[in-house]
């Protein structure tokens, strides 16, 4: 139960407000009540305010941290954790060889079990407390991944009928029928997700679309990732009836009911004119996953880059995602920095640290209908945030800059953004302290 009474946190905080504003303390003090955040002020101000209530026992200095809303993970695979760092020669290749074998093994409710009291206790310990999650085909590895996962979660067993391994392909009736029973099971919680439209049946798309628009569910998959997934894609729906003059793989998604406001479609790098009006007018958000579609030497599918522009211009929502196995680290700093740094190298303006940040966690909550509860320090939202401890002699005088020399200070250490975060506070508890 959270506290009723108040606690108070002082550190350098930052409060993301927009792409291009986030508000920034030098000095400041968190006040939380009920889980809730009450007040977020300059220190000295807070001390004058508070001073009667302030003690020893409800008040946590954490010194020279940055403090900041937790993370969205907009796309990942929670089952793919074993392959993120496996050889990425091609997206198609990849999933062939290294990880539809990984996710064959979550049959076993034993080893789903296992992997998940792992996996989802790394993530509260990157960070991440909200977001859309894909889980293998198994019913059983979805109600494990719903049983551990810590945060405010959407998550989905993939859809296969065609075109997918023998041990990891179900009927159409079998996937609808387990649709049905999830939605009715987890409600909301539940995400509708057709691994894409390579391996998930027309029939099963558009009648399990209907479920979750039915339930209010979030729907997700993956759209446009590279050139050759395209050119396959269109080549199985030519000889599908019903489909044989369809022109784009948006436009498969359009018929099948899969876009929509509550619809978030991974990657999206490859997309004409058209399907960008198409995810416009139907409201649908695309997921940007930066260090996945990264070149092959950073350890990317190397599937090419996301042009935020373009979409913007047309009027597309998006936000980041990890998209581990695909991307290799779950760290959004990781994710913030490969956003920032494959736009600088294209000398693309924009991409800045605060945009990166703004992504992952308000922009996100605002996808998700959850901006009223979560997404940034505004009163009354929960009191969901990291503590991440800054080097000794980064003294930095806006958000930008303390993002920035955050992030650059383990850029060459990919790995070690995993390590960074102290604490990670979910409705006003801490999920994960570093011992
Ligand atoms: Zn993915």
């Amino acid at each position: 139960m959270a506290s009723q009474k108040y606690m108070f946190y002082k550190g350098i905080f930052l409060n993301p407000i927009s792409d291009t504003k986030c508000d920034f303390y030098s000095q400041g003090l968190l006040v939380i009540k009920a889980g809730k955040v009450k007040n977020l002020l300059p220190y000295a101000k807070g001390l004058k305010k508070y001073s009667l209530e302030m003690t020893k026992a409800n008040t946590k200095d954490f010194g020279h941290s940055l403090i900041m809303p937790a993370f969205f993970d907009m796309h990942f695979h929670w089952v793919q954790d074993d392959v993120r760092e496996m050889p990425k020669d091609s997206l198609l290749e990849w999933l062939e060889k290294y990880t539809f074998p990984t996710e064959t093994k979550y049959a076993k409710a034993s080893y789903a079990k296992q992997k998940a009291k792992t996996f989802f206790k790394k993530l509260s310990a990157h960070g991440t407390i909200a977001g859309a999650c894909y889980s293998s085909i198994h019913e059983n590895a979805l109600k494990i991944a719903m049983d551990e996962v810590k945060g405010d979660f959407v998550i989905g067993n993939v859809l296969m009928n065609m075109n997918s391994p023998k041990e990891l392909t179900q009927t159409n009736e079998e996937s609808l029928r387990l649709t049905k029973k999830l939605i009715k099971e987890y409600g909301t919680r539940h995400c509708f997700t057709p691994r894409f439209a390579i391996t998930t049946t027309p029939e099963v798309m558009s009648k399990g679309s209907r479920l979750a628009d039915k339930a209010k569910c979030f729907k997700q998959t993956h759209l446009s990732e590279t050139p050759a997934e395209i050119d396959f894609v269109l080549s199985i729906y030519k000889k599908i009836p019903g489909f044989e003059n369809v022109k784009s793989y948006t436009e498969i998604y359009e018929k099948t009911g899969m876009l929509g406001k509550r619809s978030l479609m991974g990657h999206g790098i490859h997309l004409n004119d058209k399907e960008l009006k198409l995810l416009h007018k139907t409201k649908t958000t695309v997921i940007h996953c930066p260090t996945s579609n990264a070149p092959i030497k950073e350890k990317g599918l190397g599937s090419g880059l996301f042009n935020f522009k373009r979409l913007e211009k047309a009027k597309v929502s998006w936000a980041l995602g990890s998209d581990i196995g695909g991307g290799p680290f779950l760290s959004m700093f990781d994710v913030i920095r490969s956003f920032v740094d494959q736009n600088k190298k294209k000398k693309i303006s924009g991409a800045t640290y605060i945009k990166g940040l703004n992504r992952c966690t308000l922009a996100s909550a605002e996808i998700m209908g959850t901006a009223k509860h979560a997404g940034n320090f505004k009163k009354n939202k929960e009191a969901n945030f990291i503590v991440v401890p800054l080097k000794k002699n980064i003294m930095p005088r806006n958000a930008e800059e303390a993002l920035e020399k955050l992030i650059v200070s383990q850029k060459n250490l990919r790995k070690n953004y995993g390590a960074m975060v102290s604490h990670t506070c979910f409705k006003g508890e801490f999920i994960f302290k570093k011992k």
